[in-house]
């Protein structure tokens, strides 16, 4: 059915190439597949085919970094880094997905820069997404909220003031290699900043890395791993799509 669609949008698309009149406006229909139906999230809950990683009551989908318990603290609905106890991860490792997370950068200023509500998104545990309070806060623009760290710049800085709960809307595809082992394709990502655009397709160099140039080397999935830089940033309603 689909190659045969297929061959007559082909040979339709010829013929208009040789002689452009209106067709039958019905040809141009196409039918299926029919897009299953997704319910979507309402009241700050996740779309009923989503993963929900952390629904503000517990961290049973997440581990410490060697496998553990998470130590990160649950209270009102969220999950703060508590610092010193490492990073967390998601048991469920992923490829290419959508991701929602919101952030909060402590409403107690301290610190400057990269030492101001630092946290960060790691997708497959290596590329990360910048979370720092970048409200009025200066640092390097590869390194403020929402960049790619050390590899993409944000689009605009669409930072909430320390305090308030920010979204991140995230769309990345994992890179892929070929069977000997070389970048066929490099990850991608696009992501919103409280529903404005601050990555838009970008193609990462490589994993992140803070004292290196990023390489690629092939890999599978991953865990999604939130950073614990020392400081209390607190994330809630977190969920994946898979792609
Ligand atoms: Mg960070």
């Amino acid at each position: 059915m689909l190659l045969l669609m297929g061959l007559l949008m082909f040979s339709l698309a010829e013929a208009q190439q040789k002689e452009r009149k209106p067709i039958d406006p019905t040809l141009t229909e196409v039918w299926t597949p029919v897009p299953p139906k997704v319910t979507p999230a309402e009241n700050n809950a996740a779309p009923s085919d989503a993963i929900v990683l952390f629904d503000g009551k517990d961290l049973n989908e997440w581990t410490s970094q060697d496998g553990g318990l998470a130590k990160w603290t649950v209270e009102n609905g969220a999950l703060t880094v508590k610092p010193k106890t490492g990073v967390i991860r998601s048991k469920l490792k992923f490829s290419d997905i959508q991701l929602h997370i919101e952030w909060r950068s402590p409403s107690e200023i301290v610190g400057e820069g990269q030492g101001r509500g630092n946290s960060g998104i790691f997708l497959m545990e290596k590329y990360e997404l910048q979370v720092l309070d970048s409200y009025e806060s200066v640092t390097y623009s590869n390194g403020q909220a929402g960049s790619i760290y050390k590899q993409g710049i944000p689009l605009v800085n669409a930072t909430k003031a320390p305090g308030e709960w920010q979204t991140y809307d995230i769309i990345f595809m994992a890179p892929e290699f070929t069977e000997k082992g070389t970048l066929k394709t490099p990850a991608k990502i696009t992501v919103l900043h409280n529903g404005v655009l601050v990555q838009n397709g970008f193609e990462l160099r490589g994993p992140t890395e803070y004292n290196m140039i990023p390489m690629y080397e092939p890999h599978g999935k991953g865990s999604i791993v939130l950073q614990d830089h020392g400081n209390p940033v607190s994330f809630r309603n977190i969920w994946v799509r898979e792609l």
